[in-house]
């Protein structure tokens, strides 16, 4: 599983930080990608993508 941040496209709304903190982080209006994806947490990484109100995490299995 592999996760892609468009940061173009992201506003910084912070929610994928809220939903997987371990796995992103939101610093200076754009989030970033922190964190591994385990199997632990690839749920939470998931809801996070679709979550993203403009749709700018992408997932590759
Ligand atoms: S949920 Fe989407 S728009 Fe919001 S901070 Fe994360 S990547 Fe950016």
């Amino acid at each position: 599983m592999k996760v892609c941040i468009n940061k173009n496209d992201c506003i910084g709304c912070g929610l994928c930080a809220d939903i997987a903190p371990e796995v992103f982080e939101v610093d200076g209006g754009t989030a970033a990608y922190i964190g591994e994806i385990t199997d632990k947490n690839k749920i939470s990484v998931t809801d996070a993508a679709d979550g993203c109100p403009v749709g700018a995490i992408s997932i590759e299995e």
